[in-house]
């Protein structure tokens, strides 16, 4: 009998022809994600499922915690490994169910390997049997207190008690690149948290408007940036100086179209990020109709300054619902301290709520866009973050 832990793969199998690409990046990915905890011999296939095999002294909550930032992974199963054969898949319930209290129980087998003589209904008769009357419990089906799950699986078996759920979505790398305007505010995590659960590498871009607002912002989006390396095991945070930039465009242009201004700049200089990154397309956290800048006309006119898409993971979520999920995430803690926004720097007092594209095109023959765009990027600092930390 054999620690281990089952985790299986959650929409992989719905992928056809790149299913193998995808196995082996998830594979891949489960491997960094345990760096410092197992080797990563201990983690072998299988057809839907992959096995990690635990050693004696194995920090299995670790393991496992390790395991619940894995995108790809349908669920988590601690369990043990042991031979094919119907007394031992007895023997390992009861061991498994003996300091649990329970008045109702179920088995769950699947048969893989149809080498194994009984069916997966005759597997779960004879050990529900056995097991109510070790135990002295009743067999149901539909809400038991404890489920014993049977994989036969090739040449082999195991047994496990419950099933954490894992966090489901694409593997990390599948999907391509994005560009990630990311802020300290609760939403554009959770928009880049979104897509990252879609299988893209997340490159993160923070705007700041030091001196005018303080170092403290900048630190809380590398907070956010380390929270959400845990899903993707590396990340790349640009940090781009905006004053010098707010500043022409507070000098040239009309006071109300201001933010709807910065904004467009924001994704030019985004843009160029994601050429250079060979990035597929760009992602904010608007919602529709959440400020004034978030107004359908007002993302229209921010859209138009660039050609790459622009995702908008959050566009129909309410801010309840993105907060629950910050909470989640892990970056709820770090957006609800307050922060420096730089696009309050010098916000209007009346921001246009439904700007008209003429007006725009005409504020910005005041402006240098190229020239502005080309000063913002040379003064561009890179910063690169891992996970697991290097020395664990
Ligand atoms: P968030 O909570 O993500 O800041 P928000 O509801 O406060 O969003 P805005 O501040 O208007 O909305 O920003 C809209 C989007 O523009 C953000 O979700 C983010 O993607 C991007 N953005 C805003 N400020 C910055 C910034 N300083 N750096 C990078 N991106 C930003
Ligand atoms: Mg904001």
């Amino acid at each position: 009998m054999k620690s281990v832990i089952i985790v299986h793969h959650h929409e992989i199998t719905l992928k056809g022809d790149n299913r193998r690409f995808f196995e082996r990046q998830l594979m891949k990915n489960v491997r960094t994600a345990l760096t410092g905890l197992l080797p990563s011999s201990s983690v072998g296939g299988g057809y839907g499922r992959f096995v990690i095999h635990l050693e004696e002294q194995s920090e299995v909550d670790k393991i496992v915690e390790r395991l619940t930032f894995v995108f790809g992974l349908a669920n988590i199963c601690v369990g043990v490994e042991v031979e094919q054969n119907l007394d031992v898949f007895c023997d390992t319930a009861k061991k498994l169910l003996e300091s649990q209290s329970f008045k109702t129980i179920r088995v769950h087998t699947t048969r893989s390997d149809k080498k194994f003589p009984h069916g997966s209904m005759a597997v779960n008769a004879k050990v529900g049997e056995a097991l109510c009357q070790h135990f002295n419990v009743r067999a149901n089906l539909k809400e038991p207190d404890e489920t014993i799950n049977i994989e036969i699986a090739d040449n082999t078996a195991y047994v496990y008690r419950a099933k954490l759920k894992g966090a489901g979505g694409l593997p990390s790398g599948v999907s391509g690149k994005v560009v990630s305007l990311l802020s300290a505010g609760f939403d554009s995590p959770v928009a880049s948290w979104k897509i990252m659960k879609r299988g893209a590498s997340v490159i993160f871009v923070h705007f700041h408007s030091m001196p005018y607002t303080s170092q403290h912002s900048v630190d809380q989006v590398r907070q956010i940036t380390e929270v959400l390396t845990k899903y993707q095991f590396t990340s790349k945070l640009y940090i781009v100086p905006f004053a010098d930039l707010q500043n022409e465009i507070v000098l040239q242009t009309p006071q109300s179209l201001r933010v709807i201004l910065y904004r467009r700049f924001m994704v030019r200089i985004a843009e160029e990020i994601a050429h250079r990154e060979k990035a597929e397309a760009l992602v904010t956290g608007e919602s529709v109709g959440q400020v004034a800048s978030q107004t359908l006309r007002n993302i229209r006119n921010i859209e138009v300054a660039v050609t790459l898409p622009i995702l908008r993971p959050l566009s129909g979520t309410d801010k309840e619902e993105t907060m629950a999920l910050a909470r989640r995430i892990g970056t709820h803690d770090i957006s609800k301290e307050p922060y420096d926004d730089c696009c309050s720097f010098l916000a209007p007092r009346k921001p246009e709520t439904w700007s008209n594209y003429k007006e725009i095109q005409q504020a910005e023959t005041k402006l240098n866009i190229q020239q502005l765009v080309e000063a913002a990027i040379s003064k561009i600092s890179i910063e690169h973050f891992s996970f697991p930390p290097k020395s664990v």
